[in-house]
């Protein structure tokens, strides 16, 4: 087995895999290292178990819906225990897939703690690979020193293998992750209460969808407390205790720590090859995913820009048909879709109503905020709202912006059209699906404000 190689990948999740079998493809000889479980954030405690626990949560809403469609549903009680036991299964059986890929397209993969001994040179554990080009893939891990005494707090990673449930919990945090969590866990029987700093969760997404997200929380029984940041957490006789700044000291049996995350580079070595990382350890990148150092390229959540799984699959497919393929490309990064998958789930393309206005867009805003047909035929609470973007000189959308059930689905389609540049008289143009939710996209006429 040779140790020379042209590419040496670090890191087996979503981005690392995803370069290292396009490299393959385009000829090259490649090794992937992996400290955990292949497959990374996403497959093992990211996306793919946050879903699956997504799905069993909605069941709390469908059994309580059931009755106003006729079904007598019983009592129905979760048991996580059972969950984690077909999750773990679940992440297995797609590591077992991962692995197989990587061995069919002949990447070798080296299962171990990497770190960058030199220009060109990998070590890993007593083994030295060498490399023509090394791709930094580390991915992130949850923040755990956000405040005093957090460090013991569980995050994310704990949460998914949970096998019993608190009764009550504090989630400390407004981001994706936070809210998320807030609201499976508030329909899987849990009474949670939400602490952040910020006036509304959600920073960076639309300021529409901010105010109706929390109005989500709170009417499926989330407490909110905005403005209300925990100054130190400390662990009471079993019971942890939140201190707030106001001095207020609250309990609860489990606190959830989504205060944010942070990209794995501490002892990987970049330093010593003089490689730029910003304040919060993020290594900086180029658009063609090249670091300061030459030969070593970094993609996905390590370069902490959109810390997104199909962002980390895109940027590691164009650095690996630009190092080995026939000419270099770049990945298009100015329309990005993103989805939060609280019950209702939001989901959002191109800038906020406040981001389009400051870039000096006049704009004609479209919305939508309507009781969808599932809700009002049972006289229940949830609503459904839409917003478009649309520039009044050139009629391009510029976004779309969704809170509603299927909104990651539906956006992602309508993603296709704002890549096209699709202007709002072609969205007019589009016969409608009846009846839909996403009908209203193309049945919005007259804009509800003109602003810029
Ligand atoms: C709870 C949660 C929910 C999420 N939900 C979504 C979602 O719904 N949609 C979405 O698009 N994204 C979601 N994400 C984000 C998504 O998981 C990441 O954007 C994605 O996994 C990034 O891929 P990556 O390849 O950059 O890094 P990762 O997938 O994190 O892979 C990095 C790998 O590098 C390994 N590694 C680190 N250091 C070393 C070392 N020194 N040597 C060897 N190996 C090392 C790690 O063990 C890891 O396997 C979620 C994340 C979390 C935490």
């Amino acid at each position: 087995m040779s140790d020379d190689f042209d590419l040496v990948v670090i890191g087996a999740g979503s981005g690392g895999v995803a370069a290292s079998r396009r490299a393959v493809a385009h000829g090259a000889k490649v090794a992937i290292v992996e400290s955990s479980r292949v497959g990374g954030t996403c497959v093992i405690r990211g996306c793919v178990p946050k879903k699956l626990l997504m799905y069993a949560a909605q069941y709390g809403d469908a059994f309580r819906e059931a009755a106003g469609y006729g079904w007598s549903v019983g009592h129905p009680h979760f048991e996580m225990a059972r969950w984690a036991a077909s999750k773990a299964a679940e992440t297995q059986r797609l590591e077992h897939i991962y692995r197989q890929l990587l061995a069919g397209s002949k990447v070798e993969l080296v299962e171990g703690r990497a770190v960058v001994d030199g220009p060109q040179r990998v070590r890993v554990g007593e083994r030295v690979l060498n490399a023509k080009h090394i791709l930094v893939a580390t991915g992130g891990a949850p923040v755990r020193d956000s405040i005093p005494g957090i460090e013991h707090c569980p995050t994310s990673d704990e949460l998914l293998d949970l096998h019993v449930l608190p009764p009550r919990a504090a989630i400390i945090g407004s981001g994706f992750i936070a809210l998320e969590f807030a609201s499976m866990l508030q329909r899987l029987g849990v009474q949670v209460s939400l602490f952040y700093r910020a006036r509304l969760p959600l920073r960076g997404f639309d300021e529409d969808l901010r105010t109706r997200a929390a109005a989500a929380l709170q009417a499926a029984g989330v407490t909110l407390h905005p403005g209300a940041a925990p100054r130190e957490v400390q662990r009471a006789g079993g019971e942890w205790l939140l201190i707030l700044d106001d001095e207020r000291l609250l309990e609860f049996p489990f606190v959830l720590n989504a205060t944010g995350r942070r990209p794995n580079t501490a002892g990987l070595g970049l330093e010593r090859l003089g490689i730029t990382l910003d304040a919060a350890g993020a290594v900086q990148v180029d658009a063609r995913l090249r670091t300061s150092a030459e030969g070593v390229h970094a993609i996905g959540d390590v370069t902490n820009r959109w810390n997104l799984t199909p962002v980390a699959i895109a940027e590691g497919r164009a650095l690996a048909d630009s190092l080995f393929g026939p000419s270099p490309r770049e990945v298009d990064l100015s329309l990005v879709c993103a989805a939060v998958f609280t019950l209702p789930p939001l989901a959002t393309i191109g800038p906020t109503e406040a981001d389009a206005l400051a870039a000096g867009h006049k704009l004609k805003v479209y919305e939508a905020d309507f009781r969808p047909m599932r809700q009002a035929f049972i006289d229940g609470a949830e609503r459904c709202y839409m917003k478009l973007l649309v520039d009044a000189a050139s009629d391009m959308v510029l976004a779309v912006h969704m809170l509603g059930a299927d909104a990651p689905e539906i956006v992602q389609s309508l993603a296709v059209a704002l890549s096209a540049g699709a202007t709002k008289a072609q969205f007019d143009r589009t016969i409608a699906v009846h009846p839909t939710a996403a009908e209203e996209f193309v049945l919005m006429r007259e804009p509800s404000r003109v602003v810029g």
